[in-house]
């Protein structure tokens, strides 16, 4: 990603003055209030940095595989879903996260948009073939037409999940290769008679790599490996920038958007 004025720009996208993109950071605040509502005087402001021509579409996003198809009725926050595709121009959608992988989606050739949120439970939901599938049902898009950028989210290292989790994901995407990985965990503890310390019980932790599994959901469903750009940066370890749920951020949020012109 390419990082100016506190927004991030993916440079794939960059490519088609077609579009309008960038992801928000902490310079404009947190994209949702405490109650965690969305913040539209926040996102307001940020589409006017980055010009956008209207107020970016948001969805109640539940961690759900289900995507919005977004024609001309304008609602202000879209229920229930976690994916929105749409042919109209001016019509920037936006997904909202801190951790979670934020997906922004254009076919070129089709001049169609689609957004996605995916963590943990919208990918074992298949969030991103569902959105991939909602834009060739409806726009006809070929998937080799689709370029993609995958946002700044929690990055493996950081990301430590439960054995339940683990073994949903092992056993939704068994052909996926080195989306978790398993250590063990050294605890440490003082032993009663001194001070010494010394580790005993080797417990084992899973790390899984959200960015892996989005990028092996997209090929899936026949992106191009070429046309995929992840984002390296890690919400967790990006405190100036980025808000990150696992470090504590209980309402702060960023927002990355995508519209066409
Ligand atoms: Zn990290």
């Amino acid at each position: 990603m390419h990082f100016k004025d506190s927004i991030y720009t993916f440079q794939n996208l960059s490519n088609f003055p077609t579009i309008k993109h960038a992801v928000s950071t902490k310079a404009f605040d947190s994209m949702k209030k405490e109650d965690l509502s969305i913040h539209h005087g926040n996102l307001m402001k940020f589409g006017k940095t980055v010009d956008l021509k209207s107020i970016p579409l948001c969805m109640d996003q539940v961690h759900s595989g289900t995507v919005a198809l977004i024609e001309n009725d304008r609602e202000i926050v879209i229920p229930k879903s976690d994916g929105m595709v749409t042919k109209q121009k001016n019509l920037p959608l936006a997904i909202i996260t801190a951790d979670c992988l934020p997906i922004l989606f254009y076919d070129q050739q089709k001049n169609v948009i689609g957004a996605a949120h995916a963590g943990t439970k919208g990918l074992l939901k298949n969030i991103i073939a569902n959105t991939v599938q909602q834009m060739h049902s409806t726009f006809d898009s070929n998937p080799k037409d689709i370029i993609v950028g995958i946002g700044p989210g929690i990055e493996k290292k950081c990301y430590e999940v439960g054995e339940e989790v683990a073994l949903q994901f092992e056993k939704a995407f068994p052909t996926f290769q080195n989306i978790l990985f398993k250590e063990s965990k050294h605890i440490v503890k003082r032993g009663n008679e001194s001070s010494r310390l010394h580790s005993n019980n080797n417990e084992e932790k899973y790390l899984l790599d959200l960015r892996a599994i989005a990028v092996q959901c997209l090929l899936k469903e026949g992106i191009l490996e070429g046309n995929i750009e992840v984002s390296e940066e890690c919400t967790q370890c990006n405190k100036e920038t980025l808000y990150s749920y696992r470090s504590g951020d209980r309402s702060g949020r960023f927002v990355s958007v995508i519209s066409l012109e």
